[in-house]
């Protein structure tokens, strides 16, 4: 609205996520149109920096898309000059007094909306929520707060702090970030479900038989063991990523697309999952190896990580839905690093044609060939189907093909990043990407025994090595839920 104005306050401004990701998620979004006509942005933090600096920091990363790039210099110093720095501490008051006093000066005396992103550790959310809502959010507009994930370390922690934050903001001003949820593939797992016929009359424990949930990255920590080593691959990926892509996956059809009826479907089917068994994980950590020349580091090798670390960078874990949907059907989690290939992607395997009327008459081998449909966001985002067929020429020989949609053929433009979509969902009050608490809670729920399990136990980890397939162990609990291995290979 012309009467009113955006302040953006990214705090932890001089950190790598706000330098790498959310500038140049807010210039693309300037770019594309898509801020408000009257917008600021500040950074804050403790480190002592000017504006032009922060602006100098910061223009490095900035770029236009690919397709359009004849005015992008312009629009960068149009964007610089909308970004201020402001140095302060984030337990001190009067340091975010002094902050609010410059947004105001900016603001000058129109509709005043403010966007916190807090790019800084979680131990420090608490402080800078108490301090930015008491001396520095909107008095005449909203206010409103984006957390990034991790949200706590088991439910108890992640149960403090909601609570904590909520003594200072309401759930609806508390935007939790998974940046994740941002990627194409969370919409289209909604159009695909919901839109196709052929579909969702087939979502069920009457045709299929598991689905495969696979997170796999081709690198290690490499350097940047600091926060991993704290969180483990459970945490990290498992419990938030892969958890809402289940629950999307899973869920019924939600009454509407707003925001609060999606997320009610998705905590009624959290809140269905059974907590995982520690009989039902593998966890795997991967080693270096010398081959001639070349040393590959293993996880705790890693200087940013303890000699004698327990902590898993592979997990594979079933986990079983409770309600007459998907009762029986393994949901198989598989995320792990230092895999042999970067590769994101939900597999849906069907159940056998009933009466195998090809194997009777022909002899063909079609014991595995079950109907499977991929939806795969890495390497390429994708979604193809694995249909029987039969090969041209006389007789009756049959044969595997994919009927295969690849984006970037048929969309050849090239998609937003996913912080880009969650940042103007924010900004529009748009909650759907966004974890609410109770989707929180059911989800630290599915993880938080095992994960206690495993810390008691001091479980250790089977070692893999460095860009292979992971630990051997996942093929043996995919045997004992009858889902085939073959699918495993990273
Ligand atoms: P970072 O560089 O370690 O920290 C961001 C800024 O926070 C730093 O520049 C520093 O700013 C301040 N800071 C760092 N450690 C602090 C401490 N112990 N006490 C007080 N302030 C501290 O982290 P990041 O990679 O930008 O990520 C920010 C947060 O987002 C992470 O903590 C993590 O929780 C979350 N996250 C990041 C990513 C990612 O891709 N990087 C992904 C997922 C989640 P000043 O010294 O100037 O105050």
């Amino acid at each position: 609205k012309a009467d009113s104005t955006l302040t953006i306050v990214v705090v932890g401004a001089s950190g790598d996520l706000a330098r790498n990701k959310i500038f140049p998620a807010f210039f693309a979004l300037f770019y594309d149109d898509q801020l408000p006509e009257d917008f600021t942005i500040f950074g804050y933090g403790r480190s002592p920096m000017t504006d032009e600096e922060l602006r100098i920091t910061i223009s490095k990363t900035l770029n236009c898309r690919v397709d359009k790039r004849e005015n992008c210099h312009d629009k960068i110093s149009q964007f610089l000059k909308r970004c201020f720095y402001h140095s302060g501490q984030y337990s001190s008051e009067e340091h975010f007094l002094e902050l609010d006093n410059r947004i105001r000066e900016k603001e000058g005396g129109k509709i005043s909306n403010r966007l916190y992103y807090l790019a800084v550790p979680p131990t420090q959310f608490v402080d800078v929520v108490r301090c930015a809502n008491r001396r520095a959010s909107s008095d005449n507009g909203w206010t409103r707060v984006i957390v990034e994930k991790p949200f706590g370390r088991d439910s108890e922690s992640s149960k403090k702090l909601t609570r904590d934050l909520k003594q200072y903001l309401n759930e609806d001003q508390i935007f939790r970030i998974d940046h994740h949820l941002g990627e194409e593939l969370f919409e289209n797992l909604l159009v695909l479900r919901f839109s196709n016929l052929v579909f969702e009359p087939l979502w069920s424990r009457d045709y299929i038989r598991n689905v495969q949930i696979i997170f796999s990255k081709d690198f290690g920590v490499e350097g940047r063991g600091r926060y991993f080593d704290n969180y483990g691959i459970i945490r990290d990926v498992m419990q938030n990523h892969l958890l809402q892509l289940l629950a999307l996956f899973a869920m019924e059809t939600p009454v509407t697309l707003d925001a609060e009826d999606i997320r009610n479907e998705k905590v009624k089917v959290l809140r269905s999952i059974k907590p995982v068994s520690i009989e039902d994980v593998v966890v795997g950590q991967y080693k270096g190896y010398t081959e001639g020349n070349m040393s590959v580091p293993g996880y705790t090798d890693d200087p940013t990580v303890s000699n004698n670390s327990l902590t898993p960078t592979f997990a594979a874990a079933i986990l079983s839905i409770n309600n007459s949907r998907w009762d029986g059907v393994p949901f198989m989690m598989v995320a792990g690093k230092a895999l042999h290939s970067k590769r994101v992607e939900i597999r849906v395997q069907f159940r056998h044609v009933p009466g195998n009327l090809f194997n009777r008459n022909f002899g063909n081998n079609l014991n595995n060939a079950t109907n499977e449909l991929v939806i795969q966001v890495q390497p390429d985002e994708a979604v193809y189907l694995k249909i029987n067929n039969k090969v041209p020429g006389l007789g009756m020989r049959l044969d595997r093909s994919d009927l295969n949609l690849l984006f970037k053929k048929r969309y050849p433009r090239e998609a937003p990043e996913a912080y880009e979509r969650l940042l103007l969902d924010a900004m529009r009050g748009e909650r759907r990407l966004f974890i609410r608490s109770d989707e929180l809670d059911a989800a630290w729920a599915v993880f938080t025994p095992l994960l206690k399990e495993l810390e008691q136990k001091k479980t250790a980890p089977e070692l893999y090595p460095y860009a292979s397939e992971g630990p051997v162990g996942v093929h043996y609990l995919g045997a004992k839920h009858h889902i085939r291995c073959v699918n495993f290979r990273f």
